[in-house]
């Protein structure tokens, strides 16, 4: 008997935050890892194009996927040892990633407060190196457990290994985009102390009168400030940042300084400058603009949303709408952030 539900022409509207109506040729929820196994030696499923799902909050649907949905709802979390500094935390992928950074502040552990409320699963959390409010996790990331379908085999992962960058790691690259992250382990310290380098979430706990705040607190500033700043997708289709903050060069940075005087940029410890996407679009006059279904967000122009009905083609045409205007007054090539499929 097989170890897995194999669904055919299965509907991942239910399953991505953009609510873009596209269908899987073959789905399969992942459970166990001796599912995952199973379904990759299924000779009728073995040699399709596979594409790994998690909270769907990061996709693009552009078309319908030919090919095998690997859903994974891997369920588990706990605390598994501990060192001098640190206490080691796992989640299994399919977790929920917001339920999971409450859960270590439950268990009296800081470290994941800033990035509270991102949506998405534990399993996908490392591929961009989720970030926000001055933290990523590659601040505090122990290591994972990847399924090579190549091998049919487990293998644990270092933070050295997964390459982490802005926004980056090696599982978006040749050597690492086959891998099927299984579940993650964190080290979070036993000494903590609260990281308010971001200015709005130091303001935001400062103008709450706290002025030692715990782990807790920031995580409670941080989902009121995400709340008045970000659409909820469960009402409003969307997949958060829709670009990249682009890196350009000291001396591109100066030059456009001297065109921008008012350009917001940040210094990074390379010499490069990160500019504010969401400034250039909004500079550019998108900002709550609409084309056909598809529009920005009126509160924050890094956000593209779905308003109703808008197919994959609709939020690409957007995109490249808004590419084009930023690319002509500033000379930057704006980058997405969500995976197209
Ligand atoms: C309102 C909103 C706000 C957001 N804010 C932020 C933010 O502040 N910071 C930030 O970094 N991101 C943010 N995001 C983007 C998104 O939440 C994260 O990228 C998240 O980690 C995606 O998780 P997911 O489970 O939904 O992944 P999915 O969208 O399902 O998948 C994303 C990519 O990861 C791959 N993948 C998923 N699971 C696995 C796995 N187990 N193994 C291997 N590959 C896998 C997929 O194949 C795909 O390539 C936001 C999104 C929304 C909608």
């Amino acid at each position: 008997m097989r170890q897995f539900l194999d669904q055919q022409n299965f509907s991942l509207l239910p399953f991505n935050t953009f609510r873009i109506e596209a269908r899987a040729r073959h789905y399969v929820r992942v459970e166990q890892v001796d599912q995952l196994a199973a379904a990759l030696a299924d000779p009728a499923l073995a040699a399709l194009p596979r594409l790994v799902l998690g909270g769907g909050s990061n996709l693009l649907l552009t078309q319908d996927f030919n090919g095998l949905v690997l859903h994974m709802a891997l369920a588990g979390k706990a605390i598994v040892g501990e060192d001098a500094g640190h206490v080691l935390v796992r989640a299994s992928a399919g977790e929920n990633w917001h339920g999971f950074v409450q859960y270590t502040l439950e268990q009296g552990l800081g470290g994941l407060e800033n990035l509270s409320l991102i949506p998405g699963t534990v399993g996908a959390a490392p591929i961009q190196n989720i970030g926000a409010y001055g933290a990523e996790i590659k601040d505090v990331f122990h290591s994972l457990t990847a399924f090579d379908p190549a091998t049919g085999t487990l293998r644990e992962m270092r933070a050295e290994e997964c390459r982490f960058a802005y926004r980056d790691s090696v599982f978006k690259h040749a050597e690492g985009r086959g891998l099927i992250i299984v579940d993650v382990t964190f080290a979070l310290p036993k000494a903590w102390t609260p990281n308010l380098r971001y200015a709005e979430l130091a303001q935001a706990v400062a103008a709450d009168g706290i002025t030692a705040p715990t782990a807790r607190q920031i995580s409670d500033a941080v989902i009121a400030v995400r709340r008045r700043k970000l659409p909820d997708p469960a009402e409003i289709g969307n997949a958060g940042s829709f670009f990249k903050n682009p890196v350009v060069s000291g001396a591109q940075c100066a030059r456009l300084l001297e065109q921008f005087p008012d350009l917001v940029h940040h210094a990074q410890a390379d010499g490069t400058e990160k500019l504010a996407a969401g400034w250039l679009i909004d500079r550019c006059g998108w900002k709550g603009r609409n084309l056909g279904p598809a529009g920005v967000y009126p509160k924050q122009a890094l956000v593209l949303v779905n308003n109703g009905g808008a197919r994959g083609a609709d939020i690409v045409a957007l995109a490249k709408a808004i590419q084009a205007d930023v690319q002509a007054r500033y000379g930057v090539l704006l980058e997405p952030e969500p995976v197209f499929i």
